[in-house]
């Protein structure tokens, strides 16, 4: 829901830290000359002003919730700026949300107004992308399986309760895992800090970025309770990756 949550007072809410201020989950890879954005979340908007970001050469997508999607129309402007449509990856349950959601988009009627241009590809196994491998890696968001990947030294799982056993042999010799710890206390469909941590203690990454947090962890004491190679990940973190 981002932090501050629309009309709630705690303290992570009220806090003056600029880490405590969360936009929807989403990562930028950029390598060579290329830009690639894992999600389109609401706020892509901004996440793109916030980091210059000056291209769009593609978008990769976990699965089809609202906080990971609802971006997509923003993609405009690179659309006109690079005369071309934007590739868009996904699983197929995904890509039948996007079309579901973005219906404006895909049925083809004549419109007086700039729709995004996308090209749909579906993802049913690891593919090459821009010279580099993306691994797609099922995780369970309560039920739904939905997709993490893995790049190079580095792994992105948003948005899950249980990574199955098929999957952790993906997520071995990793420099760093982003994964989802939402809050403390236990949920349906997101890992919470002690799941989370004891899959960390399990695949064993140097260091691992906690991500998708809601107004339950304040960024400062939150971090000051984590073991040192644990971080809660915060808005504009930037690090490098071997790929
Ligand atoms: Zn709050
Ligand atoms: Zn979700
Ligand atoms: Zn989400």
């Amino acid at each position: 829901m981002g932090v501050p949550t629309l009309g709630c007072h705690c303290a992570v809410c009220e806090s003056k830290d600029p880490l405590d201020k969360r936009t929807r989950p989403s990562v930028l890879l950029a390598y060579g000359s290329r830009n690639v954005v894992i999600d389109t979340t609401p706020d892509f908007r901004l996440q793109a002003m916030r980091s210059r970001m000056d291209r769009l050469d593609a978008v990769i997508y976990t699965h089809g919730h609202a906080d990971h999607i609802l971006g997509l129309d923003d993609i405009r402007p690179f659309n006109l700026k690079q005369k071309s449509a934007i590739p868009l990856y996904a699983a197929e349950p995904t890509l039948a949300a996007l079309r579901r959601q973005f219906a404006y988009i895909f049925d083809h009627s004549p419109t007086e107004s700039l729709v995004p241009g996308v090209e749909l590809h579906t993802i049913d196994g690891p593919f090459e992308l821009f010279g580099i491998t993306i691994v797609p890696v099922t995780v369970l968001h309560g039920k739904q399986p939905v997709l993490g990947f893995r790049f190079g030294k580095a792994a992105y799982l948003t948005d899950f309760i249980r990574v199955p056993e098929a999957s952790k042999k993906l997520l071995y010799g990793l420099d760093d895992l982003i994964l989802d710890a939402l809050r403390y206390v236990p949920h349906p469909t997101h890992s919470n800090v002690e799941q989370s941590l004891a899959l960390v203690g399990e695949l064993r990454p140097k260091r691992a970025w906690f991500t998708h947090i809601c107004h339950d962890l304040g960024h400062a004491e939150t971090n000051a309770q984590l073991p040192k190679n644990v971080r809660l990940a915060y808005d504009g973190l930037q690090f490098g990756v071997e790929l």
